[in-house]
């Protein structure tokens, strides 16, 4: 994840999203203990940090993150560039709708912890 500029309030915005995950990753279900390697990490679907809302973002432990990252990743980069020149309502539609996917195939690709 390397694409623009976290938000201002991006430390909330992630709290919240752990938060709402019960603390747990929502793919595995593991609880990180909260060390450096055991922890609980926001994901984000798309790859851009400027699409911050619900809708993108993940809790995942490490291990469930870094399959993420890693998954799709060509295309997750592409879908990154369109939004930073076109940010018109079909496109965001498609970006959520591709979140949806990819949200769904990972619980179904999880970790095993
Ligand atoms: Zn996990």
């Amino acid at each position: 994840m390397d694409e623009g500029k976290y938000p201002v309030n991006w430390k909330e915005k992630s709290a919240q999203v752990k938060k709402e995950a019960g603390g747990r990753c929502e793919r595995c279900g593991h609880k990180p203990e909260g060390t450096s390697r055991d922890n609980l990490v926001t994901h984000h679907l798309i790859p851009n940090k400027a699409l911050d809302e619900r809708w993108n973002l993940e809790a995942l432990c490490n291990k469930c993150n870094l399959k993420a990252e890693h998954k799709n990743k060509e295309l997750r980069q592409r879908l990154t560039r369109w939004f930073n020149i076109c940010r018109e309502d079909w496109l965001m539609k498609q970006l959520k709708d591709y979140a949806d996917i990819l949200r769904e195939e990972g619980r179904k690709e999880k970790c095993t912890y």
